[in-house]
């Protein structure tokens, strides 16, 4: 079969043919139809010090996707052949105290398909049955295929009650586009977003944000001037970026609630002062609850949660490369890559 092999210790990713896998026990194998390209899959790409930690190629990436069932594993119960699938791309231990106790997104043996496993941006995957999320008719497999990332936008946007409240996101990636869209379609009041990257902060405009800011010209505290507040009440951090982290921790109201999903680079260093004079609630965010972020999403998108706005561009899987160079420019919300075509 044809697949997306990270193939050695460098830069790139290459096209190669593989052995389709074979579903063990309790696992089942997926015919994809599409999968969409992560901001990790760039970094495994791209073959920062994240990757170069964490990757040991030979490896079949990519871990949003959505495809069939071709073939069931000896002990698996409730799916069938030809039931069209995602999958949670976080695979758990089982048996820890966290996996046991109903809190598996929390499970410190946590594997990711794509990452430490053989993953999704090939013609054929192997998922253990239990991270199947079976996908209703109704929602068109080009928005199934990136739930997982739809998942973190909402595992962190629904950690904090947000109705009513003033919300400021930083960071307009597909992630914070996706949850200034959940924040308005649950009944927050503003949903401020910064980035530095216009075509971002307008995908997210469309999506429900109340105020984009481009923080490569606006400040954030003029916004709180110009909307008349003390500072927000819930903060999500979705860029990564230490600055913004730090502008989010002043932008904050006393008592004001912080998710935090971006991932800093090491040392990143705050003014704890904000945290504690403040009094401010810090929250880690991590994968998606399991499995019942998946239920809210996939009944959002039912009731016409508008997800396709987060989607820019459909290609060829042939085109992977543009897919990946369009993706390290941030000219894109998520790219979704075709399969069947
Ligand atoms: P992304 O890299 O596409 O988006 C990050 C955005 O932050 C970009 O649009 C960038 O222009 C913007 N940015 C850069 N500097 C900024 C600044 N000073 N102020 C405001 N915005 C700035 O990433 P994504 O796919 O949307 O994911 C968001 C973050 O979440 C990334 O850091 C990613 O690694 C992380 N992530 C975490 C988890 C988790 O489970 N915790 C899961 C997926 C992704
Ligand atoms: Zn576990």
């Amino acid at each position: 079969m044809r697949a997306l092999v990270k193939a050695s210790a460098a830069p790139g990713i290459e096209m190669r043919d593989v052995p389709i896998p074979r579903p063990g026990s309790n696992e089942v194998l997926v015919k994809l139809e599409k999968t969409a390209i992560c901001g990790t899959d760039l970094h495994i790409y791209q073959w920062d010090d994240w990757a170069q930690r964490t990757i040991k190629p030979p490896l079949v990436i990519g871990h949003e996707f959505v495809g069939r069932i071709v073939d069931i594993g000896e002990g698996v119960r409730g799916y069938e052949e030809g039931q069209r699938v995602s999958a949670e791309g976080h695979v758990v231990c089982g048996v820890c105290r966290n996996c046991r106790a109903g809190k598996p997104h929390l499970c410190p043996h946590t594997e990711g398909i794509g990452v430490n496993r053989d993953g999704g941006f090939a013609e054929y995957v192997v998922v253990p049955a239990s991270n199947l999320w079976p996908i209703p008719d109704a929602i068109p497999s080009e928005l199934a295929a990136f739930f997982d990332p739809f998942g973190n936008a909402a595992h962190c946007a629904l950690q904090f009650d947000l109705v009513g409240e003033d919300v400021l996101i930083t960071g307009a990636g597909p992630i914070g586009i996706i949850a200034a869209g959940i924040a308005r379609h649950v009944g927050a009041r503003h949903v401020v977003i910064s980035d530095v990257n216009d075509y971002r902060l307008q995908l997210a405009a469309d999506m429900g944000a109340t105020r984009t800011i481009n923080v490569a010209r606006e400040k954030l505290t003029d916004v709180l001037d110009e909307l008349d507040i003390d500072g927000f009440d819930i903060g999500m951090e979705m860029s990564g970026n230490p600055q913004a982290f730090n502008d989010l921790l002043t932008c904050m109201y006393h008592g004001g609630k912080v998710a935090l999903l971006g991932i800093l680079p090491k040392g990143t260093g705050i003014d704890w002062d904000k945290v504690i004079f403040k009094g401010l609630e810090m929250h880690g965010i991590y994968g998606r609850r399991m499995y019942e972020t998946w239920y809210k999403t996939t009944q959002m998108v039912l009731t016409g949660f508008p997800l396709h706005k987060a989607m820019t561009h459909q290609i060829s899987i042939d085109d992977f490369e543009q897919g990946f160079e369009l993706m390290a420019h941030g000219e894109c919300g998520k790219i979704v890559c075709d399969w069947t075509g």
